[in-house]
């Protein structure tokens, strides 16, 4: 089993992470991403969106606000029913949410259904206890709005509330007539989004997995009624073979975990998460969900606007259902991150610290690394060329075979090395991560080499 504190450390001290307003003393489960992180992040959301938008023939993008008219959080339940249940430790001041503290000491309890009445009586008349203190001395249960509220213009009225969206999903859904008449799409089509979205979660943790704000990547896909059930097995699919054939995630840390009906919200038809096995315990990555036609009704019925789809050949009109996959960017990259991080005893007896990420989203793709200052100019003048193409990182300071430890511990597949034979014979010396082979190459067929 890895250890994730020193997984969590390694990324703090390499620069993928760093604790947000650190100076200030943090803000708790507040985090930035360093150089590092910042060039994971955009390499998988690059290639999320190169498979789920230039790729699929179905698909399309829009960017949406995060500021939206607060009736779609009516529309949609959220300004009601998005609420955790909260509960307080009258010995300990400690707070938690009613449902987790019954699920952590009672597993075989399905609290996805209960009303707060039963979770509260639940608690009373059972033996659930304080985890920090463990006495049994509970207030009763407060519902906890998730959503942030802010206020548009000057004033701090309730006239002037705007919400920061939960979820991305919803500025496809107001946009469904706009991107359908503008594209002229035909049912099944999708389109993605891909944001920021924040929840005043009350029990954020485990490093960047559960976040106050967060990115998601979801698709909405538009399909026939009838159809629902094939496209729902379609992109489940489709996005287990992101995981395992994209970001080369192992095979046997992933699984799919379908709701058990007495879990589904009641508007849901099938609904599945697909979980990685975290050194933390199996946690949600991806949730993939037939939401039916609710989202499309529920904004008909507030909006007054007609969302219907309106079928080319029968003329029918129709309320399209839709399947869901939702994924949380910042959760794939903790998932990756965990997946390839590899501690190595060598030969010589030392440990050498490597990731290895999947190539298409290593932070840095070749470290240009001459043996001595004096082949500087030599290797700026190879860096140059290939950073036009590839990220690089230029490092002539320390011995080689500690730059080659950084390269390996940062996830860098590949090294090239310029040596004074270079300046003679005009080649160089690629070296590879994960078995740490050599191989002596031209300099003018690197970027092909690598391609
Ligand atoms: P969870 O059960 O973990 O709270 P959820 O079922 O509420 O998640 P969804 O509303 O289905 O999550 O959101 C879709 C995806 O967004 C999740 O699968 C996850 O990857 C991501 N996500 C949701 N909440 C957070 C968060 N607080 N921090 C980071 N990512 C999140």
């Amino acid at each position: 089993m890895k250890n994730f504190n020193k997984i969590v450390n390694h990324l703090i001290t390499t620069g993928f992470v760093y604790p947000s307003s650190e100076i200030y003393g943090g803000l708790s489960n507040s985090w930035d991403y360093g150089p590092l992180g910042v060039e994971l992040k955009q390499n998988i959301k690059k290639l999320w969106w190169q498979k789920f938008v230039h790729e699929s023939t179905l698909n399309v993008g829009i960017d949406s606000a995060i500021l939206m008219n607060p009736k779609v959080w009516e529309a949609t339940g959220h300004v009601t029913s998005f609420n955790d249940p909260l509960i307080d430790c009258k010995s300990c001041k400690m707070r938690f949410r009613a449902d987790e503290l019954i699920k952590n000491q009672f597993p075989n309890v399905n609290v996805d259904k209960m009303t707060n009445d039963e979770l509260s009586d639940f608690v009373k008349n059972n033996d659930v206890v304080c985890p920090n203190c463990g006495k049994h001395n509970f207030t009763d249960i407060r519902q906890f709005n998730m959503m942030f509220k802010t206020h548009i213009g000057v004033t701090d009225d309730s006239k002037s509330v705007v919400y920061l969206r939960p979820e991305t999903a919803q500025g496809v859904f107001v946009n469904f007539k706009n991107v359908q008449r503008t594209t002229r799409k035909k049912l099944p089509f999708g389109i993605c989004n891909v944001g920021k979205s924040f929840r005043n979660e009350i029990t954020p943790g485990n490093f960047i997995f559960r976040t106050r704000e967060f990115e998601q990547m979801e698709c909405e896909f538009f399909v026939k009624p009838e159809d629902d059930l094939k496209w729902y097995d379609y992109w489940k699919k489709y996005c287990m073979d992101f995981l395992l054939n994209e970001l080369s995630i192992l095979k046997d840390n992933l699984r799919f975990r379908d709701h058990e009906k007495e879990e589904l919200a009641f508007y849901s038809k099938a609904t599945c998460d697909i979980e990685y096995n975290f050194p933390f315990g199996w946690g949600e990555i991806w949730g993939i969900a037939d939401r039916t036609d609710y989202d499309l009704k529920k904004h008909m019925e507030y909006s007054k606007e007609s969302l219907e789809y309106v079928d080319a050949v029968t003329n029918q009109k129709i309320i399209p259902y839709v399947i869901e996959p939702s994924v949380g960017l910042d959760r794939l990259m903790l998932m990756s991150l965990v997946d390839s991080y590899d501690e190595e005893t060598l030969e010589n007896g030392e440990t050498r610290i490597v990731m290895h990420l999947d190539k298409k989203i290593a932070p840095i793709k070749i470290a240009i690394l001459p043996l001595s200052k004096q082949l500087s100019e030599k290797a700026l003048s190879i860096y140059k060329q290939l950073v036009k193409k590839y990220n690089c990182q230029f490092d002539e300071s320390g011995s080689i075979g500690k730059r080659y430890r950084r390269q390996d511990s940062i996830g860098t597949p590949f090294c090239v090395t310029v040596d004074f034979d270079t300046l003679n014979d005009d080649c160089v010396t690629i070296r590879f991560r994960d078995d740490m082979s050599q191989k002596r190459i031209k300099v003018e067929e690197i970027s092909k080499y690598i391609d």
